[in-house]
């Protein structure tokens, strides 16, 4: 992948901004022209709204939108469009799976499987469903070069978990967890697969057929896509057992002043207006990415990760966290002896841009001993020359403190 010619694709990394270096990808990416140019025409030419109106603008606004639906069927395999909900991101998406389907099915005794390194978006709906429920919520650990322990998982799932619901790729390790083994084993003890895709999405290739989770929760904005449009995969006969928790305009098919009838699959767990814009923009960020071909995105992202944590473990007094064998562009590190909010800062002033702190995954930064965290999350518009750059910062940053 020719990711300097990928780069001109982003307004962002314009003149006036040719010296930043954006390493916080796995927050948020930066769009290319192609996703802002399509979600600015859609505002332009064919802003309607969608599944309600008989004249023909709406209609074609409404077709664009269902297309969209399939073609994330299509780039994570689906068999059918249906069984994709659009919501607004990853968490949005992990919550409607908890409050419902999970919330009615789950029973006093049942046991919720999760890793200690999720995100607080796969952990905190459990946690609190698993006190309301009377389910217990049980945590796989970490091996000790920090990547999730299959053995212990074996011993952890067992006939009284009703789900497993685990991260693809930790949003602060960047290791890839044996989601194939997972499904497989949770699929042994009867219980559902739930994989937080949030940072998987944007770097690997998907297949919910060659592996067969149930549920899969994604966000469009770490993928090149708008914020605020996520997207919940779900196995049909899953999807046809959950209740919307939020109710209201177009996901009806009748309504009396005491009851109602919702519509079919996946609306019916769409109330109210969608994210149209989102789902539009999605539709062309896929396009873009499916351009670059996810294979190729992967390798790149794989092997940049490998060259910044060879780099920076090769620094004295630097701790690069995770396994050394690099899988995905994001790498956590820190500096002895410098706060990483200082650090950061520091790197700020160089026009830097690295995320500081606990990554929304407080349990898993406790268990890597420390308070914080530095990390670097690369993308496809990511070069060595700036990984170089943030390295040769780090080795000015340690004689500035010291
Ligand atoms: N899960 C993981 C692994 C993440 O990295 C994130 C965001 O950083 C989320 C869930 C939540 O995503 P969102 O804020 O888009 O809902």
């Amino acid at each position: 992948m020719d990711n300097l010619h990928v780069r001109h694709h982003f307004p962002v990394f314009n003149k006036q901004n040719a010296d930043m270096i954006y390493f916080d990808n796995a927050a948020t990416t930066q769009k290319p022209r192609y996703v802002i140019d399509t979600i600015s025409d859609y505002y332009v030419n064919h802003n309607f709204n969608v599944h309600r109106s008989v004249y023909s603008d709406a209609g074609e606004t409404t077709a664009r939108f269902e297309k969209a639906r399939q073609h994330v069927a299509e780039f994570i395999n689906a068999a059918s469009p249906q069984q994709i909900v659009f919501t607004s991101g990853t968490t949005d998406s992990i919550n409607l799976i908890a409050n419902g389907y999970y919330a009615n099915h789950l029973q006093a005794g049942d046991e919720i499987v999760v890793s200690i390194a999720e995100h607080h978006s796969n952990l905190l709906p459990w946690q609190r469903l698993a006190k309301k429920n009377g389910a217990t919520l049980r945590f796989i650990p970490l091996t000790d070069d920090a990547t999730l322990d299959l053995t212990a998982a074996k011993k952890i799932i067992s006939d009284k978990t009703k789900l497993v619901a685990v991260t693809w790729v930790s949003n602060v390790l960047g290791d890839i967890s044996p989601i194939a083994d997972l499904t497989e084993l949770a699929h042994q003890h009867g219980a559902d697969i739930l994989v937080d895709g949030a940072q998987a999405a944007p770097e690997l290739p998907i297949d919910v057929e060659k592996i067969p989770m149930d549920w899969l929760a994604f966000s469009g904005h770490k993928m090149l896509a708008p914020t605020g449009i996520g997207i919940l995969y779900g196995k049909t006969s899953l999807l046809e057992n959950m209740n919307s928790p939020r109710l209201g305009g177009e996901m009806i098919e009748s309504v009396s002043t005491t009851s109602y009838k919702p519509k079919e699959l996946p609306y019916r767990l769409e109330a109210g207006t969608p994210n149209i814009e989102g789902v539009i923009g999605l539709d062309a960020a896929l396009l873009y990415l499916e351009e670059l071909e996810m294979p190729k995105v992967k390798t790149h992202c794989q092997k940049l990760g490998q060259y910044l944590y060879d780099e920076l473990d090769q620094l004295d007094g630097v701790t690069v966290y995770g396994p050394k064998l690099r899988e995905t562009g994001i790498v956590a590190f820190n500096v002895d002896g410098i706060h990483p909010h200082d650090a950061a800062t520091f790197l700020d002033a160089k026009h830097i841009d690295v995320r500081a702190g606990q990554h929304c995954a407080e349990p898993l930064t406790h268990q890597l001993g420390v308070n914080a965290t530095l990390r670097a999350s690369l993308y496809i518009y990511n070069t060595r020359s700036e990984c170089k750059r943030l390295v040769d910062s780090i080795k000015e940053m340690k004689e500035f403190f010291h």
